[in-house]
């Protein structure tokens, strides 16, 4: 994982990292989620994605999160 990653192509919300970069849940009405940051926005601000599946398949991000630990 890459946390300095640029994503780019984002919507306001998740350039904000109140939703998944890769499935769009929103994480404020989604208590028990699990997510990491996977990048940053070009505002500069982190954005996330959940843990697991979605951050697998950023094409973008390495797979290191979700390899060692479940
Ligand atoms: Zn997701």
């Amino acid at each position: 994982m890459n946390p300095e990653e640029l994503i780019t192509g984002l919507s306001a919300a998740q350039t904000d990292g109140l939703v998944c970069v890769i499935c769009g849940l929103d994480y404020l009405r989604s208590p028990g989620s699990a997510s990491v940051p996977v990048g940053r926005s070009v505002t500069g601000s982190q954005v996330f994605a959940c843990v697991g599946r979605c951050v697998e398949a950023a094409p973008t991000i390495s797979r290191r999160v979700g390899g060692g630990r479940r």
